[in-house]
């Protein structure tokens, strides 16, 4: 059996910015509903301990913390469907977005919150490990390895970013780089071989990563010379880039080469009045959880706007 229904206001997506949308959004009446996706939660619900939510002295669990979001937006009525959009049809208003591939939403307005998902080696022992000493952010888990001995993988901007915000806290820095070259801007490039304490291993690859219950090293291989090191290291750090999830919206919003949302700036506002989109989805510079909720709340106020010039709401 599918099923058709009509709404204000659809949310697609679950993390910080999907969620704080929809606080805003139910709060100012426009009864959201939210299609929440394959992974409840977004990203913050694959990292451990929280330290840089404000609000949180404490700090506190991914998890739970996107268990008290979910709590948030549901005790003002939020609709919460667990389940997850496979296509929309953005040509006129109300929009229309398919529900695993078969029910119907009709949309006077979206909000796009479908975050970004982290690029990973591939190795079972990186799977294993995630959370435990493996992790594909450096800002947030950073903190945890300092004056110790880690290893960051990528010769990106990002990778070089982070190598250098980990020399700050730990011990020594290992970068892991496959080819000869890093590809990060000079200046940055710069950066990196100006810091002491970062040494970069070019042509190397990741063997696997090691420890039982959290890392305590890493074994590579330098592709040239095919010879093999052990780094001891309990913290293991992965910046080779992160993917949007926004392939469903291929062909109806503009988006950037690598698949970013392009938003007009100072808003969440996309190409098509009445579709916004914030977090992760239309942040490559960022990608924090306070400012993907910040940008959560910015595209309910837009989306409640544009209801309200359209007499909608
Ligand atoms: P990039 O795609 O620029 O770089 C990814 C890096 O990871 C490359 O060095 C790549 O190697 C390497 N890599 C990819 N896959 C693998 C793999 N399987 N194994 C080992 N290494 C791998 O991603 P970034 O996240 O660094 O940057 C994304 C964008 O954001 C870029 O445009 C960047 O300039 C921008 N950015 C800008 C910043 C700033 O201006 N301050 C800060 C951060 C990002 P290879 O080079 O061989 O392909």
């Amino acid at each position: 059996m599918t099923t058709e229904e009509k709404k204000k206001c659809l949310i697609i997506g679950s993390g910080p910015a999907g969620y704080t949308a929809a606080i805003y959004a139910a709060r100012a009446d426009m009864q959201p509903i939210m299609v929440a996706g394959l992974q409840p939660g977004g990203q913050l619900t694959i990292t451990t301990e929280v330290e840089n939510y404000p609000g949180y002295p404490d700090g506190i669990q991914g998890p739970e913390m996107m268990e008290h979001f979910r709590k948030q937006a549901q005790r003002f009525g939020t609709d919460i469907r667990w389940s997850y959009v496979s296509s929309v049809d953005f040509s006129k208003a109300p929009f229309k977005v398919v529900v695993e591939e078969k029910d119907t939403i009709m949309a006077d307005s979206i909000i796009i919150a479908t975050g970004a998902s982290a690029k990973w080696l591939g190795l079972p022992s990186e799977q294993k490990l995630n959370g435990f000493g493996v992790s594909a952010c450096a800002v947030c888990d950073g903190y945890f390895f300092r004056k110790q001995d880690v290893a960051i993988v990528g010769g990106g901007d990002t990778a070089a970013e982070e190598a250098t915000y980990l020399a700050k806290l730990c011990n020594k820095v290992y970068m892991i780089v496959r080819r000869g070259e890093l590809r990060a801007s000079k200046a940055m490039q710069h950066r990196v071989f100006n810091t002491p304490n970062i040494e970069v291993l070019f042509n190397t690859e990741t063997l696997e990563i090691l420890g039982e219950k959290s890392v305590t090293s890493a074994a590579i291989v330098n592709i040239l010379t095919k010879e093999e090191r052990v780094l001891d290291i309990t913290g293991f750090f992965v910046a080779i880039g992160h993917q949007p999830n926004t392939e469903i919206f291929k062909g109806w919003l503009d988006m950037d080469e690598q698949g970013y949302l392009k938003t007009i700036p100072g808003s969440t506002k996309t190409n098509i009045p009445g579709v916004f989109a914030c977090g992760d989805a239309q942040d490559k510079t960022y990608r924090q959880a306070v400012t993907a909720a910040g940008s959560g709340c910015m595209a309910a106020i837009d989306a409640e706007r544009y209801l309200a010039e359209k007499g909608l709401h």
